[in-house]
């Protein structure tokens, strides 16, 4: 295998698990590889493990958990351990950045600009909630005629499994990562098969910070045997999953056998709703971007765009022209705006529901199906005149595909937009302040941004409603996740 150099520095092309501290091979020396999607060669080969390899990473973090260095240091001193991880991360931001976008074939400039700056506000931010994780004191009647004080606590959940897609692999990982270690649990991560690099390179970096051996690892490998054995391992406590619905499902039904702590956050079929009293180049071009970004492969990804009937026509025209003028190809060339999709089933996916959007009439303005020859591409594509009831309405396709569907009035947008299983992202274009409140209170969904793409930020919550998924990740409810709440009552006289 020739290295593999990125303009940041070299990126490793033989990987292992991280388990206690140190790397280690499978027991059984079995190893996956990385394929390009650029061009299908062979980037990077990792570790597969197996049921053995997830028994010592999670006896790792239980050990620590229960009884280690971790769970004796007090929130700031937890917090100034994750601080020193934040600025490893941002000493590594841009390789870590190509680590992600190699792996996925995505624009590198793309990591650089959202994923990694987002990440390490997480870390910081996660840092200082370490020590202001606070419970309650609640008056109560008392005890036999005794008074009492009740009050709460707030107990780090335990030993975490958190399982990783490979859309935006080293943010998500740390949307999770960071406020598990401020809430003082430990973690064993299972990163997508796809993306295993940088979440190996930050527990690399955990180490160097001087976050105790044991508090994160990572087990590398597949979802069906160690994502497995991990939903079903008696000593994880909680399980976070970012990923498909159809995988979030499973999970719930196996944590549920031993009532296990699930936090799930899954696919998503998001409105960009657009009225026809909006600034039509802002529009535009937060439409745009709200569905071709990262090749389509957003959760969040704005994927049904409403428009009123008046103007829909034209604004699919100019979408169509959007997506024609964008440069498809290998992302590592300079003028390149959009790489291939990260993999085949990927590429197969999106090929189909462009056919099946084809076959139900929908009009097509733009891209289409691409010629396969080598490397996963898709072309940028715009659907027009669809309706709510197709499937490039109603499933998500996680590429770059729009589907413009026209509506009437504002109780029609808010119809269409809700007539989904998803209810993760939305966002509305309007000038009318008031109907941008009231779309904004209508419309179910985790995230609504108002002539803006809701934005992901540390101190915002984030998450799903419906099939999108449950609980929160990010801000303040991002690390109460993690967290049980214990109440103590004392007899005080
Ligand atoms: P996926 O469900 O195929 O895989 C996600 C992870 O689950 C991978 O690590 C995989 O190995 C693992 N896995 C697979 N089978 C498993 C099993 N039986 N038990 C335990 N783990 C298993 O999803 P993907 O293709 O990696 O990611 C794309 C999906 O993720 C899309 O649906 C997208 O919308 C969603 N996503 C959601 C968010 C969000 O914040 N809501 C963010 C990013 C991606």
């Amino acid at each position: 295998m020739t290295k593999l150099q990125s303009e940041a520095g070299l990126l490793p092309t033989e990987m292992f698990h991280f388990i206690n501290g140190i790397e280690v091979e499978s027991s059984d020396g079995a190893r996956g590889e990385l394929i390009n999607p650029v061009d299908e060669t062979v980037l990077a080969s990792y570790s597969f493990g197996g049921v053995a390899e997830v028994d010592a990473a999670v006896s790792a973090a239980r050990s620590e958990f229960d009884n280690g260095v971790w769970s004796s240091l007090s929130g700031y001193q937890r917090g100034c351990l994750i601080n020193k991880l934040a600025d490893l991360v941002e000493r590594d931001a841009d390789l870590i950045a190509d680590m992600d976008a190699v792996c996925i074939g995505r624009v590198p400039m793309e990591p650089r600009i959202l994923d990694l700056p987002n990440a390490i506000q997480t870390i910081r931010t996660s840092a200082g909630w370490a020590d202001k994780i606070e419970g309650r004191t609640i008056p109560t009647p008392g005890y036999l005629g005794r008074a009492t004080l009740s009050y709460t606590v707030n107990e780090p959940v335990g030993v975490v499994a958190a399982i990783t897609p490979w859309n935006t692999p080293f943010m998500i990982t740390c949307w999770k990562v960071a406020p598990l270690l401020a809430a003082g649990c430990t973690v064993v991560i299972k990163p997508s098969e796809e993306t295993p690099m940088s979440a190996l390179h930050l527990a690399k970096l955990a180490k160097e910070a001087g976050i105790p051996d044991g508090v994160v690892n990572v087990v590398t490998g597949s979802g069906s045997v160690i994502g497995n054995a991990l939903v079903r391992h008696p000593s994880v406590d909680k399980i976070t999953f970012t990923g498909s619905p159809a995988v979030g499902q499973h999970i719930q039904t196996e944590a549920a056998k031993d009532f296990k702590r699930v936090s799930l956050e899954l696919g998503g079929k998001s409105p960009q709703v657009v009225f026809s009293d909006a600034d039509q180049d802002e529009a535009l071009a937060g439409c745009a971007m709200g569905i071709f970004f990262n090749q389509g492969q957003i959760c969040a990804a704005g994927s049904r765009i409403l428009v009123q009937r008046d103007i829909a026509d034209e604004f699919a025209q100019k979408l169509a022209d959007v997506a024609s003028n964008i440069v498809v190809g290998n992302p590592q060339e300079e003028g390149v705006q959009m790489g291939p999709v990260c993999k085949k089933a990927q590429l197969d996916r999106v090929n189909y529901y462009i056919r099946e959007g084809v076959a139900a009439g929908a009009s097509l303005l733009a891209g289409g199906e691409c010629p396969y020859e080598k490397g996963w591409f898709v072309r940028p594509t715009v659907f027009a005149a669809a309706t709510n009831d197709m499937a490039i309405a109603q499933q998500e396709i996680f590429g770059p595909v729009a589907t413009v569907i026209p509506f009437d009035d504002e109780q029609d947008a808010v119809e269409i937009a809700n007539g989904t299983v998803y209810g993760l992202g939305a966002t509305v274009w309007t000038s009318d302040v008031k109907r941008a409140h009231r779309m904004a209170k209508k419309i179910k969904a985790g995230a609504v941004g108002v002539n803006c793409w809701a934005p992901i930020d540390a101190r915002l919550p984030w998450g799903g409603v419906k099939q999108s998924g449950s609980g929160r990740e990010c801000g303040l409810s991002g690390v109460m996740a993690y967290t049980e709440e214990k109440v103590i009552t004392v007899v005080t006289d």
